[in-house]
């Protein structure tokens, strides 16, 4: 039987379509809902993530916006990065995500 004929059909309660930083968010959030008690599947066509937004603006993240709960989104945002080694050790495997803040500088005229 080829690679091809083998392919079984995966069932899941949730299926999240594309792994990066909303979706890989929204399926940690969502497993660790007990009252959901069901299976999660993530789906990515590009495991390499080298062409998604996430990727491509790791650089800054910013935390002034115009509204405060834009804030405050930003906030926990960063405090999560900070401690995703802790929140994504498996097996002892320490994840490092290369996160290195170097601030904004904002000029107004
Ligand atoms: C230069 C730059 C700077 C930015 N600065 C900030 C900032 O300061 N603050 C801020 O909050 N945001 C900022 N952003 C925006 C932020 O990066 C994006 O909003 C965020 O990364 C989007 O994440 P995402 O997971 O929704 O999308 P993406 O990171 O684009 O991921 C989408 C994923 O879905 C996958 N996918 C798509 N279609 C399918 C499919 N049919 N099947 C399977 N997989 C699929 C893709 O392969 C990809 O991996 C910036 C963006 C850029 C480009």
């Amino acid at each position: 039987m080829n690679h091809f004929a083998r392919k079984q059909s995966l069932h899941a309660d949730v299926v999240i379509v594309g792994g990066a930083v909303i979706g890989s968010a929204a399926a940690y959030f969502l497993s660790a809902e007990v009252a959901l008690g069901g299976s999660i599947i993530v789906v990515e066509q590009d495991l390499s993530y080298s062409r998604c937004a996430t990727t491509l603006s790791v650089a800054s993240i910013r935390q002034q916006f115009s509204t405060p709960e834009n804030n405050r989104i930003s906030q926990f945002g960063v405090e999560f990065i900070k401690n995703l080694p802790q929140c994504l050790t498996v097996h002892a495997y320490v994840p490092d995500i290369g996160l290195r803040e170097r601030g904004y500088l904002s000029l107004v005229h």
